[in-house]
């Protein structure tokens, strides 16, 4: 089925125009930002939604904007734009690590990060990556706003906590120093969905001792959370290969994949402790840099 369904159309001309047409045309309507898992979705069927909110005239909601301690992104900004981003290439280069290898430039240039973290597709770079750096988001409604945690927001695959009269309007990383992240990913062929992917961010003390770590996995069914195990092993120790080929063995261990035509459950768990122990190199040479 290559045709959605009949549907109408709104094109949103601020914020609280988007909540109060959610509102008026009620739970058969939807947002629609970059469009590239919703349009397809439609056309197979998956989503017959009887109105489409356009919010890509919100302006309001496309900035990076870094403060004291925090990065604040609208929830509109593109893919391109983090990938061009001198600001996140410096303070979390795991971002710009992901939008290298999400999709091509055409997804690239629409695609959002709000509509990314509410498609909650399990297959989402965008998501390990924001669970990776505990990034906050902020949700909207007519009613005020609130601020959740990501695995608050993501309650399973495909399903958020943002209800369907509101609007995810911005994604907060916190700025810590003496930090560094990277994701890494393995594909079928260039801009496809990962086979699996990982993603970690690491602080070292002055004395160089690991003091914060997180450790995230995509495709490989650890959604929605971080390889605690994993996390805690690295945590009060100095780096080493020895202390990272253990953190990956734990998070390999804690994945849940399945198998699928990307490959058989025992290839993905390789290449989860593999990925791993990659992206802790990185993310901790970067951190020894900062
Ligand atoms: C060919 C192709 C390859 C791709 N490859 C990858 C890949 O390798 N890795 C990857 O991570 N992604 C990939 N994607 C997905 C891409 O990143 C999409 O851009 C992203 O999933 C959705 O963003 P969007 O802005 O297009 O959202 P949309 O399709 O517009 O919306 C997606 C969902 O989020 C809701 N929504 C959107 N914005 C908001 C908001 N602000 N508040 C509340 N709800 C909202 C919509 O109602 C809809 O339910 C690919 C997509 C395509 C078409």
């Amino acid at each position: 089925m290559q045709v959605p369904a009949p549907f109408d159309y709104a094109r949103a001309e601020s914020v609280e125009d988007a909540l109060a047409l959610l509102q008026r045309h009620g739970p058969e309507s939807r947002v629609i930002a970059g469009g590239h898992s919703l349009l397809p979705m439609m056309k197979l069927r998956l989503a017959r939604p009887e109105w489409l909110i356009d919010i890509n005239d919100l302006f309001e909601l496309d900035y990076l904007v870094e403060d004291a301690s925090t990065v604040r992104i609208g929830a509109l900004t593109r893919h391109a734009t983090l990938l061009a981003s001198d600001l996140i290439a410096r303070l979390f280069p795991i971002v710009t690590d992901a939008e290298k290898v999400i999709a091509d430039p055409i997804v690239r240039n629409r695609g959002t990060i709000g509509g990314s973290l509410c498609q909650a597709d399990p297959a989402e770079d965008l998501s390990t990556v924001c669970e990776v750096l505990r990034a906050e988001v902020v949700i909207r409604g007519l009613d005020g706003e609130r601020v959740l945690t990501m695995p608050e927001l993501h309650r399973g695959p495909y399903e958020t906590a943002v209800a369907q009269d509101e609007l995810l309007t911005e994604i907060r990383f916190p700025v810590l120093p003496r930090s560094g992240s990277a994701y890494e990913k393995v594909e079928r062929r260039v801009g496809d969905w990962a086979i699996a992917a990982a993603g970690a961010a690491i602080t070292l003390s002055p004395a160089g001792t690991i003091t914060h770590a997180a450790v995230g996995l995509t495709s490989v069914g650890l959604d929605g959370h971080t390889a605690t195990r994993a996390e805690e092993l690295l945590t009060g120790n100095p780096p080493s290969e020895e202390l990272f080929a253990e953190a990956a063995q734990r998070a390999a261990e804690d994945c849940d994949p399945v198998a699928d035509q990307r490959g058989p459950v025992d290839y993905k768990r390789h290449l989860a402790a593999e990925l791993t122990k990659r992206v802790l190199r990185t993310a901790t040479a970067r951190a020894s840099e900062g």
